[in-house]
């Protein structure tokens, strides 16, 4: 009885280790975030384990149900569509579920959008904060007043038809001289990152939208722009 929290390729389907392919085929079941998007993946590698869904609709219960068959003895890797299980996903609850009755939790390490982003920024990566997706309304001054006095470097998550809109609130409140990456499209084919000023950003979004899966990375406040 083990739940396996297993990352899984955010692009790129080369993006898996061994290990996670691995458990993937020895375990029981897999529980997925949404099965026909992981079948992909999973018949890549030529897993044929049974999965069942868990997603952000499902409900308590179902967490309960499945931490249940694992305390029964039954073993379960835990996926999402995308990256680590638990980062900005469905997939907190169920560690949740699975802990509450005493079922071990191991984690399988793998890629994460924000620290492949981190990666390619250029930007200070010893230290820095992570504040999951911007608020879609409430709350987005608060957060960007906080991403200002920020002295470590900062990740967020954005989609794509918010950005222009996000970048022009951001603008007058950190200043169009913070620096700031832009990474799109992480490990797939038009992987793209955007370095420079957020004036710059902001400009050249409002003449065309950026497109694709998004991470905005935002330098600490005092980082210039020859630090880079
Ligand atoms: N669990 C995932 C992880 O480990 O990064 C994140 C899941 S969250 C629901 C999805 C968001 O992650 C996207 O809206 C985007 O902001 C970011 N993301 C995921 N894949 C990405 C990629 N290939 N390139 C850029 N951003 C990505």
């Amino acid at each position: 009885m083990s739940l396996y929290i297993v990352a899984t390729p955010i692009g790129n389907l080369e993006d898996i280790t061994f290990r996670a392919v691995r458990i993937l085929k020895e375990v029981d079941l897999i529980a997925a975030e949404d099965t026909r998007h992981s079948g992909i993946l999973l018949k890549h590698y030529g897993i044929t384990t049974p999965s069942t869904s868990f997603h952000s609709h499902s409900t308590d219960a179902k967490a309960r149900a499945l931490a249940e068959e694992m305390r029964n003895g039954k073993s379960m890797a835990l996926i999402t569509d995308a990256g680590t299980p638990g980062i900005s996903d469905p997939a907190w609850t169920l560690i949740q579920a699975a802990l509450a009755v005493d079922v071990p939790v191991i984690p399988i390490p793998g890629p994460a959008a924000l620290l492949a982003a981190l990666m390619g920024s250029g930007l200070p990566m010893n230290e820095f904060v992570y504040l999951g997706f911007i608020p879609a309304k409430k709350g987005r001054q608060t957060l960007f007043e906080s991403v200002r006095d920020e002295t470590r470097t900062t990740v967020l998550y954005e989609s794509p038809h918010r950005l222009t809109k996000t970048l022009s609130q951001m603008e007058p409140i950190l200043g169009p001289d913070r620096i700031i990456v832009l990474a799109r499209e992480l490990t797939k084919m038009h992987e793209t990152f955007h370095r420079g000023t957020l004036g710059a950003l902001l400009a050249q979004a409002k003449k065309q939208p950026f497109k694709g899966e998004m991470v905005l990375v935002v330098a600490p406040e005092n980082f210039k722009l020859n630090d880079y």
